[in-house]
């Protein structure tokens, strides 16, 4: 059972605790975006437990799109190099944009992402993210919503995953990866 799995450590965010801060944030979203209809762009894979939730969360006629980026490396640590996997079907021009991601880490992927989606003429781009690095520079990388801040540990759960696994817990915890993992 995916309960029992050593490797699932600590709860770091609870259920609960998820989805206050989501309801928070996507009231937020609905008084900001009063009178438009946002395109929020998920970035697959990780963010689409957050897309799913928050979008229930926000009151107006909001449009979803889904973009795909990897970077090479361990299951663990990003390599430095991202590609971009699946192209938006949308055309962004003249759209209020909310990018959404589940975790700003080194930014990399926020860098990458916000070149591309910026060249293609949007009104507007915001970012939104699950989680930030204690370490990110949020304000140099533009990104307006976050719904909490955590320290350095690698996490699982509410969309978040090692090897594709641990994504549909309802809850965030610490990987506590086993020497005979
Ligand atoms: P960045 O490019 O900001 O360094 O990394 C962002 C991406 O790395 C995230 O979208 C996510 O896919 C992955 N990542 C970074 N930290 C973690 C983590 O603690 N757990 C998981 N599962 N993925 C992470």
């Amino acid at each position: 059972m995916l309960s029992a799995d050593p490797c699932i450590g600590e709860v770091l965010l609870s259920d609960e605790q998820i989805q206050a801060r989501v309801r928070e944030i996507g009231e937020q979203l609905t008084i900001e975006y009063a009178g438009r209809a946002p395109l929020m762009v998920c970035v697959l894979r990780g963010a689409y437990s957050f897309l799913t939730d928050l979008s229930r969360s926000i009151d107006l006629p909001v449009e979803i799109d889904f973009i795909a980026v990897s970077s090479y490396g361990s299951s663990t640590r990003t390599s430095g190099v991202v590609r971009l996997v699946k192209d938006l079907d949308v055309d962004l021009t003249g759209r209020d944009v909310i990018l959404i991601e589940d975790i700003v880490d080194t930014g990399l992927t926020l860098r990458y992402l916000r070149r591309s989606l910026e060249a293609r003429g949007p009104n507007s781009l915001e970012v939104c993210t699950l989680l930030a690095r204690e370490s990110a520079d949020l304000e140099g990388l533009g990104v307006k919503y976050v719904g909490f801040t955590i320290p350095g540990d690698f996490v699982i759960g509410y969309g978040l995953d090692v090897d594709e696994r641990y994504r549909n817990l309802r809850y965030l915890a610490s990987y506590e990866p086993q020497d005979d993992a």
